[in-house]
């Protein structure tokens, strides 16, 4: 699904120099390159300050503690995205509210948010979901008239950007209260082993996630409130350093990649080729087609695999249909389109470093199976 080696030997250079500068003033926690990373990433995204930590599970958590959100909270968010999203509100005592989200973007379905607020909504976490932002104007519209925080799970949309209807561009994860985003490898922009970060404008919040993210402290030894302890390695950070600087150059190729599977896909008719949004410039963190019900998925995934082609099912059971949530949180309205997209979503290796034979192969491969 991703090629992390031949991505690295081509900046293998910086890399090794910038994690060696590390070693040799073994500053490993706290040091200068998590600070710089910090300042770069948020000029990067067009947000006043962003927190880096130890991973993207935790920077929800993190903002979710310094909102001050109480057990009983309801959280708003979809059930069609990975665990982590709304595994830290459960974590919190929070009550999660799930929602549908459209068949086309895979994100929150905006007729469905404005049924699921409540006097106790919170918060609304919206995710932009294999790379493609959510549609951020009317969620942010509703959610300012009900003036209820709103939280941009950004760990696979980095790069990318929203166009609001005044031509406004933004990045994705700096358009609300808070983003926040994963270096997990696979990511777009990964690390070499975990690290997350959250974006606020917000200097109040800022200040409340850094304490949060630093065991409640703001002075050292002086602890205001129960926090965790979060941190971005600095060798994380040294890495990320330079892979930013390749960050734009890595959507590029990714979207590169998509275009080919779209061309290779148009005149298919039972495989749907992701939707691309007007508003958004989508990074493809997945490419994720949508197969018709006569296609047999798991026929098809054995036929790939038999030829050494990997797919992947993001996500096989939706997060209201998890165990952890038989007792937890609750649906509002119908998640017809998450019931309609769960068994017939497929997702294709996508990468930064895919040559034209690989995808030629992939795509001749699935045709003559999918016919
Ligand atoms: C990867 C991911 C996370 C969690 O990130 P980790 O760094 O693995 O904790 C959260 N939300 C979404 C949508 C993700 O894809």
């Amino acid at each position: 699904m991703v090629d992390l080696k031949g991505q690295y030997l081509k900046i293998k250079k910086d890399v090794d120099l910038a994690i060696q500068e590390v070693i040799d003033t073994t500053a490993f926690i706290n040091g200068k390159a998590v600070q710089d990373f910090a300042s770069e990433l948020a000029a990067y995204n067009g947000s006043r300050f962003c927190i880096p930590c130890a991973n993207g599970t935790d920077a929800l958590q993190i903002v979710m503690m310094a909102l001050g959100l109480k057990p009983g909270d309801e959280v708003i968010s979809a059930s069609f995205t990975y665990f982590a999203t709304v595994e830290a509100a459960a974590l919190l005592g929070l009550e999660t509210v799930f929602i549908d989200v459209d068949r086309d973007t895979f994100t929150l379905n905006i007729e469905a948010l404005k049924k699921a607020i409540t006097p106790k909504t919170k918060l609304i976490v919206p995710v932009h979901l294999y790379g493609q932002a959510a549609n951020m104007e009317e969620i942010l519209r509703i959610a300012a008239a009900h003036n209820i925080p709103v939280l941009e799970d950004n760990a696979q949309g980095i790069g990318g950007t929203f166009t609001f209807s005044n031509g406004t561009r933004k990045k994705t994860g700096s358009m609300a209260l808070a983003g926040t985003t994963s270096f997990f490898p696979s990511k777009n922009l990964g690390c070499y082993g975990d690290g997350g970060a959250i974006f606020t404008d917000n200097e109040e919040l800022a200040v409340s996630c850094r304490m949060v993210a630093s065991h409640g402290q703001k002075i050292r030894y002086q602890h205001d409130l129960i926090g965790i302890n979060s941190r971005l390695d600095t060798i994380q950070a040294a890495v990320l350093r330079v892979k930013l600087q390749h960050l734009d150059d890595y959507c590029h190729a990714r979207r590169h990649v998509a275009d080919y599977y779209d061309r290779a896909f148009q005149s298919n008719t039972k495989i749907t080729t992701p939707y691309r949004a007007a508003y958004a410039h989508h990074v493809f963190h997945q490419y994720t087609i949508i197969l018709d019900e006569s296609v047999p998925r798991e026929s098809l995934i054995e036929h790939l695999k038999n030829k050494g082609i990997p797919t992947m099912l993001y996500y096989p059971i939706p997060c209201h249909k998890q165990k952890a949530f038989e007792n937890r949180g609750r649906v509002s309205g119908s998640l017809t389109n998450t019931d309609y997209l769960t068994p017939r979503v497929l997702s294709l290796p996508i990468h930064t470093e895919m040559g034209t034979d690989q995808l030629e192969y992939i795509c001749n491969t699935i045709m003559e199976f999918v016919k």
